[in-house]
């Protein structure tokens, strides 16, 4: 009979893991903490989510579970539902030989020693038992920990070329820590780099994202430019371009914008970095490509956007992109920056904000006889552009404003 985890009241990730672990362990098991929880931990850092690591087969974690369910059959993962989270139980696994350097072709049930060694880096190869606070270490991971350093588990060659992913997580773990990269690991990655496309768009795209989304996101360009790996992860040219206004967004900024600013410091470069297509590259959301396109049209815009007339400033401000391309801007110390700050400042404080509502409308149209039709937007924008302007400030004045258009016939179809 399963017995598994209280639904309620909802636990902390760690307290979930906690009564997950101590419940394979009751049934006889091994049962710890495994990976990046035990070096974030140890660090003092919040982890994220806390993966268990049992000598339990899948089929005996499904028993000892209500919720359990079975995610990788082949790789031994099952993800239990404890207290509102969700935990990770893995069983102890070594790798098979890996095919063209993207996933194991297959694995078999191990020790927790032979589990360590199947691990990306040193730092990511420790164990924890949760009910003493034990950390198993059959990597030299504490070691590395106290040194700062991200250093390949085995021969840095083989372990990177058996997975070429491994390439971009050291990146991200030496920005995220502050780690240097270990000299074996870094010249396994340089070499390793071309080889990246083997891996799959979304694997990349998601590991970027975290790189970017990470206030730390400068140094995680930096070093992807260093090590060979920017132009694969972006599918474009190589370049080191050092991406200082990367380094100097916002903390928060999102990670769009970080891409957004890494492709301009680029294009500064010259060549055709920058200019890749980064929505195939990165498998980008509709949300997400139209995010970067509309910033990236925005940066362009910005030099000349003073110029134009106050309703084409205010219709440009209002556009999607333009406060991550400000902040771009700003970032990378444009000449124009501050003065277009206090500018965005001064429209959006005009009544109504950026996006008043339209004073005339379609129905105001209809009323006086005219068909809907592509003459009616014509008419409509230009009325708006009035009103942006100040030409009329209410209701009457605008729809006095519409009849004269109308009579002189200037946009009439
Ligand atoms: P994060 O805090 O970013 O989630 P993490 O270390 O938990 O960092 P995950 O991607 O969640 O990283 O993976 C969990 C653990 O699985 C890692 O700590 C590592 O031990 C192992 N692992 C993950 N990906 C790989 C890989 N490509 N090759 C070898 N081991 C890996
Ligand atoms: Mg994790």
């Amino acid at each position: 009979m399963s017995e598994g985890c209280p639904a309620e009241p909802a636990l902390s990730a760690r307290e979930a893991a906690i009564q997950v672990a101590r419940r394979l362990h009751e049934a006889g098991h091994v049962a710890y903490f495994a990976g990046g929880c035990v070096r974030d931990a140890l660090l003092e850092l919040d982890p994220q989510d806390f993966d268990v690591a049992t000598d339990a087969r899948p089929e005996t974690v499904q028993q000892l579970f209500r919720s359990a369910r079975l995610v990788g059959e082949a790789f031994g993962v099952v993800l239990v539902r404890c207290g509102g989270r969700t935990i990770e139980v893995a069983t102890f696994r070594s790798d098979g030989p890996y095919h063209d350097g993207r996933r194991p072709q297959m694995v078999h049930f191990s020790s927790p020693q032979e589990d360590a060694q199947r691990r990306d880096f040193t730092v990511n190869g420790l164990f924890q038992d949760p009910s003493s606070g034990e950390v198993i270490d059959f990597v030299g991971g504490r070691d590395d920990l106290s040194r700062g350093v991200i250093r390949a588990i085995g021969s840095a060659d083989d372990r990177i070329a058996e997975d070429r992913l491994r390439t971009i997580r050291a990146v991200r773990f030496s920005a995220r820590l502050g780690f240097t990269i270990d000299g074996a690991t870094m010249e396994a990655i340089r070499a390793a780099a071309p080889g990246l496309q083997a891996v799959s768009r979304e694997r990349i795209g998601i590991e970027l994202r975290k790189m970017l989304a990470h206030p730390t996101r400068g140094r995680a360009c930096q070093l992807l430019e260093e090590a060979l790996l920017d132009g694969p992860t972006l599918a474009e040219p190589c370049v080191v371009s050092g991406a200082p206004s990367v380094g100097r967004l916002a903390p928060d900024a999102d990670w769009v914008t970080a891409l957004a600013a890494w492709r301009a410091d680029r294009r500064s470069s010259g060549g055709e970095a920058g200019t890749g297509d980064a929505a195939a590259a990165l498998v980008l959301s509709t949300a997400e490509r139209q995010l970067l396109e509309g910033c990236e049209q925005c940066l362009a815009m910005l030099p000349g956007w003073l110029g134009g007339s106050i309703a084409a400033r205010m219709r440009q401000a209002a556009s999607r992109g333009f406060l991550q391309a400000l902040e771009i801007a700003r970032a990378q110390c444009a000449p124009g920056a501050a003065s277009w700050r206090s500018e965005l400042e001064a429209l959006a404080a005009r009544p109504g904000g950026l996006t008043p509502p339209s004073l005339v409308t379609g129905d105001d149209l209809t009323a006086r006889g005219l068909k809907p039709g592509p003459a009616f937007k014509v008419i409509l924008d230009a009325a708006y552009d009035r009103q942006l302007e100040g030409g009329f400030v209410d209701r009457d004045s605008a729809l006095a404003a519409l009849e004269e258009q109308l009579r002189t016939g200037a946009t009439r179809p």
